[in-house]
């Protein structure tokens, strides 16, 4: 048995803004009033697990006791295959630079270590989603969610945040960068994770 959310309000236990964006679309029809990390003004804490589920967990839970509210987490990122799924986990730390968040960097460097590999194509990769909902006496709920793909090259499209410019879904042609907002979300690793958590938590 899942607990069920009951409360009314959660903290979105993120400071990027694609995903506050995101989550809060994907919350809206079920009425529950959300504020984020860095509303209430909250650190990043250090993400020293080397797996989604680990981070999304420090995040939630640090998010939870700092505001006595449920917190509701994100921990994703693309894995690339003929990468031996880099840059998974680490895929923001890919786009870190001196004066902040690099991606259209980062996606270069994804294509070049593929062309410098020559790897075969399609290049097959994968969004990873964990959402992990915290509450303020310790427990959690984990919910994982995934969308199958290949990265492709130049990058495409300025809709959504991150690596959408070059990850093609399964099944279409446009990058997620491309697609309207509401089609991405119909499909997204979020969105998969995210019904899993209706069904487990608010359903
Ligand atoms: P973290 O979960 O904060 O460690 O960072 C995940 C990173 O993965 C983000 O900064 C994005 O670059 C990337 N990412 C996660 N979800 C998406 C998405 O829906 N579209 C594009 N990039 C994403």
């Amino acid at each position: 048995m899942t607990r069920r959310f009951t409360e009314g309000k959660l903290v979105i236990a993120s400071h990027n803004a694609g995903k506050i964006r995101e989550i809060g679309a994907l919350l809206a029809p079920y009425g529950v009033q959300v504020v984020s990390a860095g509303d209430l003004g909250f650190d990043e804490p250090e993400e020293t697990e080397d797996t989604f589920v680990g981070n999304a967990r420090i995040k939630a839970h640090f998010a939870a006791k700092a505001s006595g509210l449920p917190a509701l987490s994100d921990d994703s990122g693309i894995t690339v295959d003929a990468l031996d799924g880099a840059p998974g986990v680490y895929t923001a730390d890919w786009a870190e630079t001196p004066d902040g968040r690099d991606f259209p960097m980062a996606m270069t460097k994804v294509w070049a270590l593929l062309e410098d590999k020559n790897a075969p194509t399609p290049r097959t990769a994968a969004f990873n989603c964990i959402l992990c909902l915290a509450w303020p006496d310790g427990h959690d709920e984990v919910f994982e969610g995934k969308v199958s793909g290949h990265v492709s090259w130049p990058m495409r499209g300025d809709q959504g945040f991150g690596f959408d410019p070059i990850f093609v879904p399964d099944g279409h042609t446009e990058t997620f960068g491309e697609m309207d907002p509401a089609q991405k979300h119909a499909m997204s690793h979020r969105a998969d994770a995210f019904a899993k958590l209706v069904a487990g938590c608010f359903a």
